[in-house]
């Protein structure tokens, strides 16, 4: 099976998001699977050449490596990609994005020839790469070189659509038939990601609950009726999470290491970052990490509601996030106001870890999330999620039972401030039972979401299309 992975973004070169985290973990576990997988991105600025060993292959392209199995195509391009930013820059898009991404396109599909690849299946991720499905199925379409290949479309926020004036359409470089409803038309506007769900082989979107809710109007961000019509090409297979990076026995920005054989080393994690963030030096109380981008779809208009409430309680407060600058605003006055709060609006992947490490329970009151990584993280640091029952939380928290004793986290339902509250309150009161919680936190350490489990459904996917006509 030989697949091409598209994506704007992969860790270890470039990241704003999850997108990034899944693209650098996805392949390499394809790969371990018997994939031939091979990457195509673009070459940011961020990206350094000389310390990822990248070779130069011709004018525009560059060739790396994801570990030691997985090719990595870098497409230059000065005028586009040399910039600052992925996407936007102090939080303006590009003007030029559709420009830019047509082009990441366009290229993507000619070095296929260049390089002789001849993939069974172009797995495209987001917006981004959302032209690649409609060339095939219409400029390619009659090129020998590309007509037996199939594609799949990932899903991984539906809130982000890459949507550009009508003006813009020509730069596409499509028909004009194509600028209609039954196109990549929306509202008057082009919609990338239209195009990407109407001309793809088949869709995936990345938990099983996401997959079923963005058919509804409340979370199809207005494309559900397309979804709807691609019901049965529509799959939901979760993300998994980096073992090797997230594993509290291991990580080497903790004071003590620690696993699910000797939880104390938790505690000593947890008051070296009571001392180091200022707040009260206390073991036992209830410390409440929340991580996030400081945006709408993460349920803070509800968090915020009822914070002072919150923090009002026999507990400690620690956030780090950046984003929506209202919130900023918001936090900082939550800051000045009580003191067993601790407020890091930054991005800092070394504090991250450590308040995952060091937290007693995670916040994650989100109004959608696709799948989410924060609370499968936390499960490994035996830190436990408190979730909203949504997308990817629904699926892999399972609510306490205080009567079989049964549960991973805490789960609630309404997204409304008073039920966020009173699932906090239950969780506080098992908090205060240690023989309830150390049973939590062991079943959540020993949770399993490794990509193996993933990556083997993509895989099962990929040969369910080949065998297709
Ligand atoms: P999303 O992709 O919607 O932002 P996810 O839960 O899927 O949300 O993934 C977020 C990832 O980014 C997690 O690994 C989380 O730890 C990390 N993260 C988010 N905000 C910050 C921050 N301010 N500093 C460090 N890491 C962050």
């Amino acid at each position: 099976m030989k697949v091409l992975f598209c994506s704007s973004e992969v860790v270890p070169f470039a990241k704003t998001g999850g997108l990034a985290d899944v693209s650098g973990t996805l392949p390499a576990a394809l790969a371990g699977a018997g994939v031939d997988v091979k990457i195509v991105m673009p070459l940011y600025r961020c990206i350094d050449k000389k310390k990822f060993k990248l070779k130069k292959l011709d004018n525009d392209t560059f060739l790396g490596k994801l570990g030691n199995k997985v090719e990595v195509y870098f497409i230059e391009n000065k005028k586009y990609f040399d910039r600052d930013g992925l996407y936007q820059e102090k939080g303006v898009d590009y003007p030029d994005n559709l420009e830019r991404f047509t082009y990441y396109c366009e290229q993507t599909l000619q070095l296929l020839k260049k390089i002789k690849f001849k993939p069974d299946i172009i797995h495209c991720n987001d917006w981004q790469a959302g032209l690649i499905p409609v060339y095939l199925k219409t400029r390619y379409n009659n090129d020998p070189f590309y007509r037996k290949m199939k594609t799949v479309f990932t899903i991984h926020n539906l809130g982000y659509q890459g949507l550009f004036s009508a003006e813009e359409f020509s730069l596409t470089g499509l028909d004009k038939t194509l600028f209609s409803i039954e196109g990549l038309e929306f509202y008057g506007k082009v919609n990338l990601l239209k195009g990407a769900l109407l001309f793809s082989d088949k869709i995936t979107t990345v938990s099983v609950a996401y997959a079923r809710e963005i058919q509804t109007p409340e979370f199809g961000c207005g494309l559900e009726g397309v979804l709807q019509k691609r019901a049965a090409d529509l799959t939901g297979i979760l993300n998994g999470i980096d073992y090797d990076e997230w594993n509290p026995l291991k990580n080497k920005a903790l004071v003590k290491n620690y696993g699910p054989e000797n939880i104390d080393g938790k505690y000593v994690n947890k008051t070296a970052l009571q001392k180091s963030v200022g707040l009260a030096v206390n073991k036992n109380v209830p410390l409440l990490g929340i991580i996030t981008r400081l945006a709408d779809q993460k349920g803070l208009d509800i968090l915020t509601a009822v914070i002072d409430q919150i923090v009002g309680m026999p507990v400690q407060f620690i956030l780090l996030g950046t984003g929506d600058q209202r919130y900023h605003a918001l936090f900082e006055e939550i800051k000045k106001k009580h003191k067993n709060t601790s407020i890091n609006l930054s991005f800092d992947a070394q504090l991250a870890y450590k308040i995952y490490a060091g937290s007693d329970i995670f916040l994650m009151p989100s109004y959608y999330e696709p799948c989410g990584l924060g609370q499968l993280i936390s499960f490994t640091f035996g830190t436990i999620p408190l979730v909203r029952r949504t997308g990817g939380l629904a699926d892999t928290v399972i609510d306490y039972d205080p009567f079989t004793k049964e549960g991973t986290g805490f789960v609630f339902e309404r997204y409304e401030a008073g039920a966020l509250l009173e699932a906090l309150k239950r969780a506080l009161c098992v908090y205060s039972d240690a023989k309830a919680w150390a049973g939590i936190m062991r079943r959540a350490m020993q949770s399993d979401f490794s990509w193996k489990k993933s990556a083997k459904q993509y895989c099962s996917l990929y040969t369910g299309i080949k065998s297709q006509k």
